[in-house]
């Protein structure tokens, strides 16, 4: 073997966080060239949630992971709706436990020398992490630890519930990403439901606003929803899922520059939507295939086209049931997920902009492009 060869596997790498970037990136272990991986993540339980993406070519490990595919999805409001149907993308649906089990499995296969160090860092110096085991030096750190949302800036907040009703009432063949027939009293607020089959399904009461709201507020729009809409009363919880999501500017835990930031720590999350299980998986994907470091898996027009749309939702929270709704009837399926997923074309773009109230996003254009909106959220 030549020196050079060999120096490929004389490196010692660390990951900190066993969440969704963490365990990733481990499972493509391989591909990263190391002779040893140590990962280092906190003795802790999570509880089972569900992963939402549409299907693109670097998801398939993903996609083949999941629990279900819907071929047609809906966003509906109080006026209009809109139905959308792709064959090559379809919405899937992913156990967390079923992608970090087999994420697991790949890690613990590979060719590396791997190990589960089940303790928090405390601290990073330069190369070296800081446990209570003590300090030990890498060549390369990956760090997943979740960065800190700024103050004011927009939140997606969210309770779901899993659940069994006693008649056959979902449509399996169709989610409903967005039915914004709720209250809007509480921010800017929607149910998600993803319909397992017709008697299962996960119901989600989601928030754009700056603060997160109690659980009852979750739950009574469930409530009023399932009634209004399914004429249920009763249901059995299967389980629930909350979280909250930063959609804009976060600030990481640990400045260290030599660490190499991934997942929601390395700008992973899509500002505006939220989404961020098909950007990590492509960040990885980009960054382990290249060889080189990761970078933000966003476009920088994405970037800019989400800051100006969540200035225009954030002055105008009454308004975003019509833009959601303009912007999915701008686009047939393909289009909208290729959207949301980050991989739009010249004229995904020009459509979308084409149905957006020209001179409310034109007013806000100028601010972001003049740092005013940044100066009015400080
Ligand atoms: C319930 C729920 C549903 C979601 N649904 C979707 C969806 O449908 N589609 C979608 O695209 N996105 C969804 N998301 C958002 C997104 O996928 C997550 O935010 C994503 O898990 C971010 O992954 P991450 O690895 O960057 O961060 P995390 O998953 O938060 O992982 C960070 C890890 O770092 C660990 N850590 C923190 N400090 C330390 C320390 N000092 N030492 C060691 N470890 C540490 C934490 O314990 C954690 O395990 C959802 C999120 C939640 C919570």
């Amino acid at each position: 073997m030549s020196q050079k060869a060999k120096d490929k596997f004389t490196k010692h790498i660390a990951i900190i966080g066993g969440g969704c970037a963490g365990w990733s990136l481990a499972a493509q272990a391989n591909k990263l060239s190391a002779k040893t991986i140590s990962f280092f993540i906190k003795d802790e339980t999570r509880a089972s949630h569900s992963w939402g993406f549409w299907q693109m070519p670097w998801l398939d490990n993903a996609a083949s992971h999941s629990r279900k595919k819907w071929h047609s999805w809906e966003i509906i409001t109080e006026t209009d709706y809109v139905i959308h149907q792709s064959e090559n993308h379809p919405y899937c649906s992913l156990k967390s436990d079923e992608w970090i089990n087999w994420c697991k499995q790949k890690f613990h296969s590979a060719k590396a020398k791997t190990e589960l160090m089940l303790t928090p860092v405390h601290k990073t110096q330069d190369n070296s992490i800081i446990t209570n085991a003590g300090k030990r030096h890498f060549d390369a750190i990956y760090d997943s630890r979740p960065p800190i949302a700024k103050k004011d800036i927009l939140l997606q907040h969210f309770k779901g519930l899993e659940i069994r009703v006693p008649k056959p009432v979902f449509n399996p063949n169709t989610a409903i990403l967005m039915d914004f027939r709720v209250s809007q009293k509480n921010g800017i607020h929607f149910i998600y439901v993803l319909a397992y089959d017709a008697y299962t399904a996960l119901v989600e009461s989601t928030f754009f606003s700056s603060k997160p709201h109690t659980d009852e507020t979750y739950e009574t729009a469930i409530k009023i929803y399932l009634k209004r809409f399914y004429d249920i009363d009763n249901f059995e919880i299967l389980h629930s899922e909350s979280g909250i999501i930063p959609m804009g500017d976060t600030l990481k835990q640990d400045l260290n520059p030599h660490l190499l930031a991934i997942g929601s720590n390395g700008n992973a999350i899509r500002p505006s939507s939220g989404y961020a299980f098909s950007f990590i998986q492509k960040q990885i994907s980009s960054f382990v295939n290249r060889k080189s470091t990761p970078k933000t898996p966003h476009k920088i027009y994405d970037l800019w086209m989400d800051r100006v749309f969540l200035a225009v939702l954030q002055s105008n929270p009454k308004k975003a049931p019509g833009l959601f709704i303009n912007l999915a009837q701008a686009l047939n399926g393909d289009a909208f997920a290729r959207f949301l997923s980050g991989s739009a074309k010249i004229g995904d773009y020009i459509r979308v902009i084409g149905a957006m109230p020209k001179w409310l996003f034109i007013y806000h254009a100028f601010k972001v492009l003049t740092g005013i909106d940044k100066k009015e959220h400080r």
